[in-house]
């Protein structure tokens, strides 16, 4: 099936009934080639590429709940690569190039809008830091400006620069190509693409465990019985340490609640992504005119995906001291999802112990930027067994070998930064 302008017309005379389904319910194989425990962003976009990059679709997408229904479909839906170490930055920044050109790729809009992204500085001291990180951004080939407070204020209508405000704004590090992109399109257009070239899609089907011979993994086994192959990847975000664990992984990470918000709707005000830093507060306005807003990380571990007074009032305190106007909208909707966070607050990607499983898990609250990149580079592993260099730095052996990625761009964890 094409998805033309002609389909479009065709479809609309139609009543739009006879759209094929994106992810049609399927009776699983008893063996594939590989598996991919997870059916957010960074699962899908791998089997995207396995399908696209290296013509490999025997391939099953396996989830405990529905396409995007992890933190893919809970984020607050920004892009940027404005990170001070090349780990962090190489990856993201060739995220930011490969989203310019999705929408086109997956025939799918995924309403990338590259609006700019205002880093604000409240002291001199991270101003510094700014200017240090644009450097080395700079070296990598990134367009990166650093703004005075004054250029803060002409750009971005509406924030408190003034000498009253509670925090001070001395400038900020601005990115122009980083953005937002709509969270849900990216799981669907992924998704349609892998289903279109032959990859198998399985909603409502829980992962209880695996199948194991000699360190090697023989299958998985499913609330719908076992399922051989030859390869696992899991791709699970907060799910990962558990299923990990089922073969005695060891994986060091917190698992943590992060809330998002929703203003209603008020005409355009914001045209880029800004960033408040004495305490965390982010804000971009969707094109309905809402205000999507987040905050800092719940203060301690839990597994329930639920928004807390506390935490409304900490985030929108400080949106409230970037924007006074906010004091007087009226919050719509407020949610949550469950962040996966390592012990140097960076992903853990690559091989594991075991000889043909694989991990992709530790994004945290920072890893839909990634999706791609990290689609194409965990294909590229599992299609060549070679792990591309992009990869190298967030293999799980660091925590032995002490080769941590600290990199405080990553944003505040009360116990890290
Ligand atoms: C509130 C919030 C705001 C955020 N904002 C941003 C942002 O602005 N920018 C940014 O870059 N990042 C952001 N993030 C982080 C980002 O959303 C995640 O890092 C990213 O979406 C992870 O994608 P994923 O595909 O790895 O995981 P997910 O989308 O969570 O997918 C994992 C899937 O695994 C499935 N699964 C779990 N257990 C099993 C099992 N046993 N069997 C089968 N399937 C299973 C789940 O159902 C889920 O669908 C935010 C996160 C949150 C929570």
């Amino acid at each position: 099936m094409k998805y033309s302008g002609f389909s479009l017309l065709k479809n609309s005379f139609s009543g739009h009934k006879h759209w094929p389904n994106i992810a049609a319910d399927i009776e699983p194989k008893s063996r594939y080639d590989i598996i991919i425990v997870g059916a957010g962003g960074h699962g899908l976009a791998t089997a995207h590429y396995l399908a696209k990059n290296h013509q490999i679709t025997d391939v099953l997408v396996i989830d405990s709940g529905w396409i995007g229904g992890g933190n893919t479909g809970r984020n607050t839906t920004i892009v940027r690569s404005d990170y001070l170490l090349n780990a962090s930055f190489k990856l993201k920044d060739f995220a930011l190039q490969l989203w310019q050109a999705l929408s086109q790729e997956l025939n799918f809009n995924l309403m990338y809008s590259p609006r700019g992204y205002i880093d604000l500085a409240h002291s001199d001291g991270e101003l510094e830091h700014f200017l240090s990180r644009a450097n080395a951004m700079r070296l990598g080939g990134a367009n990166v400006e650093i703004l005075s407070s004054q250029q803060v204020a002409d750009r971005v209508p509406g924030i408190d620069v003034s000498d009253n405000a509670r925090f001070p704004v001395c400038g900020a590090l601005y990115q122009p190509d980083g953005g937002v992109v709509r969270h849900d399109a990216v799981a669907w257009g992924f998704a349609r693409s892998a289903s279109t070239a032959g990859v198998h899609i399985l909603q409502n089907c829980p992962v209880t465990g695996f199948t194991a011979k000699d360190n090697h993994i023989t299958g998985i086994s499913t609330t719908r019985g076992n399922i051989e192959c030859n390869k696992v990847l899991i791709s699970a975000a907060s799910a990962s340490s558990k299923l990990a664990s089922m073969v005695d992984i060891k994986l060091p990470m917190d698992l943590i609640n992060v809330q998002a918000f929703v203003s209603e709707p008020v005409k355009p005000i914001l045209d880029s992504v800004v960033n408040y830093n004495a305490g965390l507060a982010y804000i971009s306005q969707t094109d309905k005119g809402e205000l999507v807003m987040g905050g800092a990380t719940d203060g301690y571990e839990s597994l329930a995906r639920r928004g807390s007074f506390s935490s409304i009032e900490d985030t929108l305190a400080r949106a409230t001291q970037m924007f006074p106007f906010i004091s007087r909208l009226r919050l719509m909707r407020h949610w949550s999802g469950t962040a996966d966070i390592p012990m140097d607050g960076n992903a853990i990607v690559g091989r594991s112990p075991v000889e043909n499983l694989y991990l992709n898990c530790g994004w945290g609250y920072a890893g839909f930027k990634a999706t791609p990149a990290v689609g194409w580079s965990m294909a590229e592993l599992l299609a060549t067994e070679q792990l591309p260099q992009l990869l190298q730095p967030f293999a799980l052996d660091r925590f032995k070998s002490g080769a941590l990625i600290d990199d405080a761009g990553i944003g505040p964890y009360p116990w890290l930064h």
